[in-house]
């Protein structure tokens, strides 16, 4: 996972261009990935497609002839999106151009400017106090033109249509635990299940933040039912406790699951309540959709000072952390694919059980094995929403116990499985 961080570092993303295609193709090399584009101008649903940025070179050089801002030496000097400029400018004029974090006086800061037109250039503090009095030459290599958005999807077909759901985005120019260590863990994550046989289907979604999550839902609305868990993959690289951000629900499975892997690591960690800001489980959980997308992450975006600057880099992630990572979201397969679920043959009310002389059974004189709240239980959460781990959950009725109880069903036609 590091090395491929480390290939995919240098390349300069954004929400379209050739930045997101690079990185495509390098995780394509891994995992075959299906690559989409889709044109400028395309409405999804109250967003468009903009222009497709792309950029070759960027730089101020100071009246010697001398590059003191240089976009070859870190993407990130570049305000994210800046139109094509080439222009001599005074000092006072450059500062309105320049920004900076005066707070973290040596990084860099990471800023866009994706749907206003705009440019500029970021800087450290330090770099920003010691400028003189002089004529800049600004120069700035972009373009901004009818092209397209470009996204990656690599999907897993397993025994059942049900989908789980893994999203990352591909949009962060060089920056490694906002970003990229989502990004190759994803890619390590289909690697592996990629030679397992699985239960669930498994989607991968490599998207541009925000813009690429709209697009991606507004072309899979008919099928976005089949997707019953889901996780976004970021900050998994630092060294940090884990973070876990609930779906909208907050008790969805997902979300017993994932705290079920944090509480057995035995080490600290957190839960978030979900809230509709951080990243695409933004778009997958607005109201229309309400998609149990969860986020498992390690430190959470914003909440480390090197977030979005020059300082989350190469250094900031190691191989450890990920492969730690890597491990819970293996571990959360794991329990996802050995659950089991049922579907009540009687949606619409109780079946009848004295008719089937089931009463009797759960009634009185308990069978063996056959307990009259685990049968209630079962017949009404098997609705193809809730697995028997679910159903442990909500019962407190022990696994055992529900299994003999959904065995009898199944011999009396009441309860069918389904994954
Ligand atoms: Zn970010």
């Amino acid at each position: 996972m590091y090395s491929l961080m480390e290939k995919l570092f240098p390349i300069c993303r954004s929400i379209t261009g050739n930045g997101v295609r690079k990185t495509l193709k390098i995780i394509n090399n891994e995992i075959p990935l299906k690559i989409y584009e889709i044109p400028t101008g395309t409405q999804v649903y109250d967003w468009k497609i903009p222009k497709e940025w792309n950029i070759k070179d960027a730089y101020v050089k100071n009246s010697k002839g001398k590059k003191i801002i240089d976009f070859k030496v870190s993407n990130l000097h570049i305000l994210n999106y800046s139109i094509p400029v080439k222009r001599s400018i005074c000092l006072s004029e450059l500062k309105k151009y320049l920004h900076t974090l005066p707070k973290q006086p040596e990084s860099i800061p990471y800023l866009t400017t994706y749907y206003k037109e705009n440019w500029g250039f970021c800087i450290s503090q330090k770099q920003y106090d010691e400028l003189k009095e002089d004529t800049y030459e600004v120069f700035i290599d972009s373009s901004l033109t009818f092209g397209s958005l470009t996204y990656g999807e690599f999907f897993l077909k397993g025994t059942s249509n049900e989908e789980v759901l893994f999203s990352c985005y591909v949009c962060h120019p060089s920056m490694c635990n906002d970003n990229l260590s989502g990004v190759v863990l994803l890619t390590q994550l289909a690697k592996i299940l990629q030679k397992r046989k699985t239960k669930y289907s498994y989607r991968f979604l490599f998207i541009p933040e925000t813009i690429g999550a709209i697009s991606w839902l507004y072309k899979n609305e008919k099928s976005i039912k089949k997707i019953k868990h889901g996780l976004i993959v970021t900050c998994v690289g630092d060294s940090g406790n884990f973070t876990y951000k609930k779906t909208r629900k907050g008790d969805s499975s997902i979300d017993n699951i994932v705290i079920k892997v944090l509480e057995e690591s035995k080490k600290a960690y957190q839960t978030v309540d979900f809230f509709p800001s951080g990243s695409d489980e933004r778009q997958f959980s607005s109201p229309g959709f309400d998609l149990p997308i969860g986020s498992l992450m390690r430190t959470m975006y914003a909440k480390f000072p090197e977030y979005h600057t020059s300082k989350d880099d190469l250094n900031f992630v190691n191989s450890k952390n990920l492969e730690e990572s890597l491990e819970k979201y293996l571990k959360i397969i794991e329990i996802l694919e050995t659950d089991v679920k049922y579907i009540s043959t009687n949606q619409k009310c109780e079946p009848q059980l004295g008719n089937r002389g089931l009463y009797d059974m759960i009634g009185g004189k308990q069978a063996e094995g056959i307990n009259k709240m685990a049968v209630f239980w079962l017949l009404n959460l098997s609705d193809g929403n809730h697995s028997i781990r679910d159903i442990m959950k909500k019962s407190n009725i022990d696994q055992n116990t529900l299994n003999k109880s959904a065995e009898i069903l199944i011999k009396f036609k009441l309860l069918k499985r389904i994954l």
